[in-house]
């Protein structure tokens, strides 16, 4: 089901423009319009899910494969030496679209684009209390 408000929905529905490179029953990709380098490339499902975690898992199946498909095109065409897929949920993850979707963003050598953040420092017996805590969700 479409979200009335959503602006990959309006995509989806060809209500507002978009660059389409790829498209099928299920999915969608299209130039992200302010790319982090040219050929930055969005990769939705139809459907509205808002996070990662809504998926259905039939449809994750056939969107990690797509994915894997589209990077190495994109990879390919645009001669680039790597990329970067990058997924955000929820506005505290840097999500502004509460539409699934990855990034892929093709990487230059020369680029001068890092995700170089403040690395933290774990505490005495901190870190395996983190592991406790991640473990006890499965
Ligand atoms: P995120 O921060 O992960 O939610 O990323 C949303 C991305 O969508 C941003 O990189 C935006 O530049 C991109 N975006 C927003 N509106 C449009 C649009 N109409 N067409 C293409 N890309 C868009
Ligand atoms: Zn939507």
């Amino acid at each position: 089901m479409a979200d009335k408000d959503c602006i990959f929905c309006k995509i989806v529905e060809g209500k507002i423009p978009s660059e389409k490179v790829y498209e099928d029953d299920k999915f969608l990709a299209f130039l992200d319009i302010m790319p982090a380098n040219k050929g930055h490339t969005l990769i939705i499902p139809k459907e509205h899910y808002m996070v990662f975690e809504d998926m259905p898992k039939e449809l994750l199946k056939e969107y990690s494969l797509l994915l894997q498909k589209i990077s190495k095109v994109v990879f390919e065409t645009l001669k680039a030496d790597g990329y970067n897929i990058q997924q955000n949920n929820y506005p505290a993850g840097g999500q502004v679209v509460p539409h699934v979707h990855f990034h892929i963003i093709p990487r230059f050598s020369d680029d001068g684009f890092t995700f170089d953040w403040e690395k933290k420092k774990y505490e005495d017996e901190e870190m395996q209390e983190y592991a406790e805590k991640i473990k006890k969700g499965f």
